[in-house]
């Protein structure tokens, strides 16, 4: 049994009746489907930052910028047209490496978005995450997350709960509705890497694969040395039990974008 699920879950139960999870490692993750780049908060290029997914022998890479809504990054529809000709230059330029052009979007009040669906429609894939409004109350947050996940450019619902391990409790919701949501829709659900988020948790890991979801094991990288902390979300993944088949970022290309089509726009 390895480490991560020595947690008196029924491991030892498990392994007696020889039905142990086969858990994801960091070998089975074929690409990184959140991370950022200087041309909003993070820290490198685009180029040096594909340079460095190519080193860690990713299959595909997903360059996820912030969306204008989040106004201290200034985004702007020139800029994410401008960075996604450079990376369908980077893109040609690769044979080992697919480069994928996405965004991170921010979660309005109501569920809404930065971009109209036309606008999102040009993205190979979106995350949609909680930047705001973290208060709304059980019902209206619940509201709010269905929505935005019932949106069929939304792929990935990025640090879903928002907590902050020792500054921020994560927000209130009907997490039970918006997991079934998520599986109902073809949304998968991250398990965001940064050692400060972990989220999902591996309890509601637990809890959201019983409603067989899908999940997305991302660093949400703001720099180099960022891409290596995909291992704090691979721990939190196998302490939630999930296999590589739950894990969109460890299947194949061709069955990650049949996965981000949310079945047939
Ligand atoms: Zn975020
Ligand atoms: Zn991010």
């Amino acid at each position: 049994i390895v480490p991560t699920l020595r947690e008196d879950r029924g491991e030892i139960e498990a392994a007696l009746r020889g039905e142990l999870p086969r858990v994801v490692t960091e070998r089975d993750v074929r690409g990184d489907l959140h991370t950022h780049t200087d041309l909003t908060d993070g820290l490198a290029s685009l180029d040096a930052m594909v340079e460095a997914a190519a080193e860690r022998g990713y299959a595909y890479y997903a360059v996820t910028d912030h969306a204008p809504d989040l106004y201290m990054q200034r985004m702007t529809d020139e800029k994410v047209l401008a960075q996604r000709e450079r990376l369908r230059e980077l893109d040609g330029a690769r044979r080992r490496m697919r480069l994928l052009h996405g965004t991170e979007l921010n979660i309005g009040p109501d569920g809404g978005l930065d971009w109209p669906d036309a606008f999102l429609a040009g993205f190979d894939l979106c995350v949609a995450s909680l930047h705001s409004h973290f208060d709304l109350g059980r019902t209206a947050m619940t509201r709010r997350l269905v929505r935005v996940v019932e949106n069929p450019h939304v792929n990935i619902l990025g640090h879903p709960t928002t907590r902050l391990i020792g500054r921020r409790a994560g927000v209130d919701a009907d997490w039970d509705e918006v997991f079934a949501a998520c599986a109902r829709t073809g949304t998968a659900l991250e398990v965001n890497a940064q050692p400060d988020r972990l989220d999902l948790g591996d309890e509601d890991i637990l809890r959201a694969r019983t409603h067989g979801v899908r999940f997305a094991v991302n660093t949400d990288a703001h720099s180099v040395p960022h891409l290596a902390q995909l291992r704090y979300g691979i721990g939190t993944a196998q302490r939630g039990w999930l296999t590589p088949d739950e894990v969109i970022n460890t299947w194949s290309l061709t069955r990650l974008r049949r996965f981000l089509r949310k079945g047939g726009r």
